[in-house]
This record gives structure tokens, sequence and C-alpha cells, in this order.
């Protein structure tokens, strides 16, 4: 018997892939089923980033000469239907996927008795074999918790009826970061507090810098640790920062995660903490029959990697024979305007692992395509090994990052050099020829024998060029 605890993203891709294999495995979840991303992560936070950046639009309009964006208005409580309107399709979906395998889902908390017994809220379950896919909640420490009426974490942000007249984002992470542009363009009285660093998942100190200075400058952000310190006569959330006092209706609580892994009572077979993986089969170490994938191990809580490591735990756990498998090579995006992106390896992974590279940089001001489109603010960095002009990693704060990353990061996967890369056709104009920019500042850095040109002589074989 598979216990496979956690229905989310983890949970059930490890559940297909247990499913290949044996019918003996059951699926078990005590909470809201629908997923993390589709309920209260990924996609209600895309949806209402798309209205609030499709409404700050009007700012240029004058500038473009479409008149009368003054007149245009937010009914927020249309603007938080519509989010739920479309979560409800999103969940849905998952939900509707359920119906193949109902009968092996039991709707119950799991915590352990021992390393081969679950509690299931009273009744027992004997496995042989677990993967824990609890996923992660947001953090709110405990000395504010009196002050819970005033709060909102991601929990409980996409069912507020209406948005408030003013709101406060603690965090400058990727989750308070979007939110909090979403709020501001929006029109609510927006305060975004956090301590000065890396910001919105950008590691290199260029690109923070870039971030505080276009991104920062145009939205009201205090940087410090916030305190929560009362709740005025008029029923605000008394927020001090440094020697500065913020009265907000509301505070967005966007301050990290924490895996869920309290109530699963792991101390009970002799873990603490947040157990130690072998990413390569998701095993937990020192415990064979254990797996945890997902959010609940802490390594990379994005949808992407969840599902990846639910399909390694489910492959692990049902196969005898012993399995192994890669991580993709790793990518993230903060879906705010401009993005904050990353591909490969960010600025701090690179120093943190002692590894000699070098930056070619470009920035988005001057850039055509961006100005056409009046979204020119920001920075593109690759990073490059000085010696073979292997790509390495790229971080960006820069509109169209998304997709930009991803060409990066299948650039990366599949070990092409700076000098690759540059043979590529690139359209004009686009915002891509932004990141050629960049790649020629890193080229030119790059010391090589000759004259590295960017179109192949005729002499040269060129893969699939036969047209
Ligand atoms: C606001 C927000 C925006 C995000 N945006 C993005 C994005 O744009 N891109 C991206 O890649 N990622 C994004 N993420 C992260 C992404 O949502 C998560 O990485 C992903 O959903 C994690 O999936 P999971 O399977 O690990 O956990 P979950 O989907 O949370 O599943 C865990 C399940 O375990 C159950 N469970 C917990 N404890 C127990 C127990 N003891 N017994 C039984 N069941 C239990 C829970 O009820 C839950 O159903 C975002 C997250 C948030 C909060």
């Amino acid at each position: 018997m598979i216990a496979i605890i956690g229905a989310g993203t983890a949970g059930l891709t490890a559940r297909r892939e247990v499913a290949r294999v044996t019918e003996d495995y059951v699926l078990i979840d005590g909470g809201p089923m629908g997923t993390t991303c589709a309920r209260v992560g990924c996609m209600p936070s895309k949806v209402i980033l798309q209205v609030a950046h499709d409404f700050h639009r009007r700012v240029h309009f004058e500038t473009m000469g479409i008149r009368g964006g003054e007149h245009l208005s937010v009914d927020r409580k249309a603007v938080m239907d519509h989010v739920r309107q479309l979560r409800d399709r999103f969940t849905s979906g998952v939900l509707r996927s359920h119906h193949d395998f109902e009968e092996k889902i039991i709707r119950k908390k799991a915590r352990f008795l021992d390393q081969h017994t679950l509690d299931l809220e009273g009744e027992r379950l004997i496995f042989n074999k677990a993967i824990i896919a609890t996923g992660s909640s947001p953090i709110i420490p405990a000395a504010w918790e009196k002050f819970r009426s005033h709060l909102v974490t991601t929990d409980d942000f996409f069912e507020m009826q209406e948005l408030p007249e003013s709101m406060a984002v603690i965090g400058l992470g990727v989750i308070g970061l979007e939110l909090g542009q979403a709020l501001f363009e929006l029109g609510i009285e927006t305060t975004l507090i956090g301590r000065e660093g890396n910001y919105g998942g950008a590691s290199s100190p260029i690109i923070n810098q870039e971030i505080k200075k276009s991104l920062f400058s145009s939205m009201n952000v205090i940087l410090g640790d916030a305190e929560l310190v009362s709740i005025s006569d008029e029923g605000k959330l008394v927020i001090a920062i440094n020697d500065q006092q913020v009265h907000v209706d509301r505070a967005l609580i966007a301050i990290g995660r924490k895996p869920n892994l309290v109530g699963l009572k792991l101390e009970k077979i002799g873990l603490s903490g947040i157990p130690k993986i072998d990413p390569t089969t998701m095993a937990i170490q020192d415990f064979p029959h254990l797996y945890l994938a997902g959010d609940a191990n802490g390594i990379r809580p994005l949808l992407h990697e969840a599902s990846d490591q639910g399909f390694i735990a489910g492959q692990a756990a049902a196969r005898h024979d012993p399995v192994c498998f890669h991580s993709r090579t790793p990518m993230a995006i903060t879906f705010t305007e401009p993005n904050i992106a990353s591909s490969g390896l960010r600025f701090q992974d690179l120093k943190e692992q002692n590894i000699d590279f070098i930056t070619g940089s470009s920035s988005l001001v001057n850039q055509g395509r961006a100005v056409a489109q009046l979204r020119n603010k920001g920075l593109i960095e690759v990073y490059a090994c000085p010696k073979s002009a292997r790509l390495l990693g790229a971080e960006f704060f820069s509109p169209s990052a998304e997709h930009m990353a991803h060409l990066l990061a299948w650039s990366i996967t599949d070990q092409k050099t700076v000098f690759d890369l540059l043979t590529q056709p690139f359209y004009h104009p686009v915002v891509e020829e932004g990141l050629r920019t960049a790649l020629r500042d890193v080229a030119s850095k790059i010391k090589a024998d000759e004259r590295r040109l960017e179109l192949h002589r005729c002499a040269q074989v060129l893969p699939g060029n036969n047209m």
C-alpha cells in the first residue's frame, strides 16, 4: 500500500505515476481540494494582476493620444467577483480530474503513529511506502496573531468580497510584489513594506538596485522591519517601520511560507524540522520508504517543481528497481510589470557555489520595442563561463522576461554557449533584441582565438538548415 498525503499538484502527479504501476494506493487530503495553485496561488494572483495591469495602462493614454482615460474606474467588488469566477473555473478543472479515482481519495488529515502507520482522524492505515506532499502555508508571526482581524494572507485574500480603501503589503518577495503591485495599480492606497536586500526573487545586487530605482519609485515602498503596533480609534491597523507609522484598513502578510509538516507528527518517527531528501528520488534521508515532494520540502516552492517532484516520488515509490532523475534547469518568474525572472544559476547561486563567471548586461531604457510600448524599464544580466563561453544563468528585470527566461532556460539545458545563441535569429523589433545586447556584451568579454561571427560561413555544416 502506498499512502500519498496531500492532493495538491505534487500529490496528484505522484498519484498518476503510482496508478500506472499499482492500484494499491490511497490519496489522503484533509483540506480544501483543488490545489493551492488553482485556489489561492498562481492562478487567481495572475487574474488580479492582469486586471490591474490592464487598468494601469491608462496612465499612458494621454501621451499616446488616447483621450478619456481619466473617466475609467475600477469596480472593486466586480474585480473580485471576476477573480473568483476564473478561480472557480481553474479549480473545477482540477476537481473534475478526480472523478477517475474518487474511490481512492480519503478526505481526512493524516499524522504518523509509527514508520508504517498513519492516523486518519481516528482510523488507522498501515502502509508500505508514503509520499508526503502536504504543501506549504503563509507564515504569520505569533506576536501578530492578536491583530488577526486586520490581517489577510493569500489563503483569504481572494475571498475578500471587496478590496479595502487602504492596505499594507508586508514582504517584498514574489507574492508581496505581485499582489502589492496589483493593489497599487487598482487604485488601492497601498504601502509596501519589506527589508532591504533581494526583491521579487532577484539576487543580483545590480538588478535589485534597478528594481528599487524604477519599480519602487513608482509605488509607495518603505524599506525596514514592520512592527504591528495597535488598532487605532478609527479601527485602522497601525504599523511602525523605522520612525514612520502607517494606518491601514488591512495588511496582507507575505513574509514567506512554511512547509506543512507540523500536523504530520513526524517526531513520532524520529524526524524533526524539514527532513533532508535525495532530490534524485525525493526519498527522505535514512527513510527510503518515505518521500517528500513539492512545497512540503521547502526546496523550490514553485508549481512546475512540485509537479516534477511528485512525478519523481511517484515513480520511485511505485517501482522496485531504483529510479534516479535530474531536476530541470531552474527558472522563476515574478509577474510584476516589468517581470522579474531568472534562468539557470542566479548571481547569488554562482557566488555561493564559487563558480567563475562573467556578466553581460543590457538596459531596457532605450530598447526599441520596449520604448514603443512605453514599457522601457529594467535591466538584463546574463552569466557565462569565461573559458567555455557556456551560458550559466541570467536574471531579468524586464518587460516580457517571462518569455526570455524560457528561451535562456532551454538553451542552458542544451548546454549552449553565448556564441551559439548569437547565431540564432532575432526578429526586429522585439524585446529579445535587448537580450541579444546582453549576450553580445558577455561575448565581448570572452577571450576567443578568433573573432566569432554571428553568421555561419558557407563551409560550415549547419544543423537543420536545409530549407
Ligand atoms: C499567491 C501565490 C502565487 C503563486 N504563484 C505562482 C506562480 O505564478 N508560479 C509558480 O510556479 N508557483 C506559484 N506559487 C506556488 C505554487 O502555488 C506552489 O508551489 C504549488 O501549488 C505547491 O504545490 P504542492 O502540491 O506542493 O502543495 P498544495 O497544492 O498546497 O497541496 C498540498 C495538499 O496537502 C494537503 N494537506 C496538508 N497537510 C495535510 C495533512 N496533514 N493530511 C492530509 N492532507 C494534508 C492540503 O490540504 C493540500 O491540498 C504561488 C503560490 C502562492 C501562494
